[in-house]
């Protein structure tokens, strides 16, 4: 885990209501009948929001390819909500990958969000294409503009992807992406929006223009959110890592802290003009309905 020194004063400031705002929430596709109960309840509590869409995950090496087909189809039957679909092109041929995507416009999804994906050996080894696979995200992101008209999302990383020599080479690659045809980037967590900002300013001087919506991350659990981060390349700030100390066996504390320091990213980066969020909710409502509540965000009129 990187650790950075900031000193960060949390103080909640209690807006209006909005109806400004776009949301859009990221699932992971239930692995058990449990799972599944979880993942329908949470849509459930959530959707008065009207997110902009629903997107389900696709698991490392395609995973859960038929899990997530389902889970997208079934989001737009129950719920009237936009389902996105994620898709990789880990360990499957271009005609493979090609044949997933029909599978999803079939369904009447058209929102994907293309990724090149992780090697199945782990996050930091290098990624080997398939001998006829998409090579990459802009490739893939080529791929699916040949298949249909799609609204497609590619990832974006405020404190550059791991596997980027530089920042050059990490803008020009989200270049790649928008120029191939994605509609906008969402970004990889993060929790000092000064990245955020930072990474804006970069995009914006290489003549990217397309929306890099921010991927906010509440912290259900500080552990287990923190072991995610160290593996994706996501920094845990100091002041962040001690707001959470001595809260392991207390859950209520826990979920209090999460919301204040949540609202408080969120307020900022609205204060500073974005509109449009995309939240990592790993299948549960509670600490999002705290944060939307305290937020005051409400459905588009
Ligand atoms: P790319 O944009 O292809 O880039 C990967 C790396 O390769 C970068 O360092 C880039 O600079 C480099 N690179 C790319 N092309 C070239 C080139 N031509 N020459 C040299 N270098 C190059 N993973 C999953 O398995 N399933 C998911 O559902 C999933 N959802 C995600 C959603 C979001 C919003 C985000 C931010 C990430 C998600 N991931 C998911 C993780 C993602 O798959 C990993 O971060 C992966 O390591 C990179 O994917 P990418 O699409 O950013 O790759």
């Amino acid at each position: 885990m990187t650790v950075t020194n900031n000193a960060s004063p949390v103080v909640t400031r209690l807006r209006p209501a909005r109806r400004d705002v776009s949301v859009s929430f990221e699932f992971f596709p239930p692995k058990s009948d449990d799972m599944e109960a979880r993942f329908w309840e949470s849509l459930d509590r959530l959707a008065h929001l009207r997110p902009r869409f629903v997107s389900v995950t696709y698991g490392a090496g395609g995973t859960t390819r038929e899990r997530t087909l389902r889970m997208v189809t079934q989001v737009k039957a129950k719920s009237g909500i936009d389902a996105a679909a994620h898709l990789t092109c880990v360990g499957a041929s271009r005609d493979e990958v090609d044949a997933v995507v029909r599978s999803y416009a079939l369904v009447g999804v058209n929102r994907i969000v293309a990724l090149r994906g992780d090697p199945p050996t782990g996050i930091g080894e290098k990624f080997e294409p398939h001998p006829d696979g998409y090579r990459n995200a802009a490739e893939l992101v080529a791929g699916i503009r040949k298949l249909g008209d799609f609204d497609i999302s590619v990832a974006a990383y405020p404190e550059k992807h791991p596997q980027s020599p530089d920042w050059d080479a990490d803008i020009d690659n989200l270049k790649r992406k928008i120029d191939a045809g994605a509609n906008r980037a969402i970004t990889q967590m993060f929790f000092e929006n000064a990245d955020y900002w930072r990474f804006i300013e970069r995009a914006r001087k290489a003549g990217i223009t397309a929306p890099i919506v921010p991927g906010i991350q509440p912290i259900h659990n500080f552990k287990q959110i923190a072991g995610f981060a160290a593996r994706c390349g996501t920094s845990i700030p100091d002041w962040l890592a001690a707001r959470f100390e001595g809260l392991e066996n207390d859950p209520v504390t826990h979920e209090r802290v999460a919301a204040e320091l949540a609202v408080r990213q969120v307020n900022e980066l609205l204060d500073s003009g974005v509109r449009e969020f995309h939240f990592y909710t790993l299948n549960r409502a509670d600490l999002l309905l705290s944060l939307t509540q305290l937020l005051g965000l409400k459905a588009a009129a």
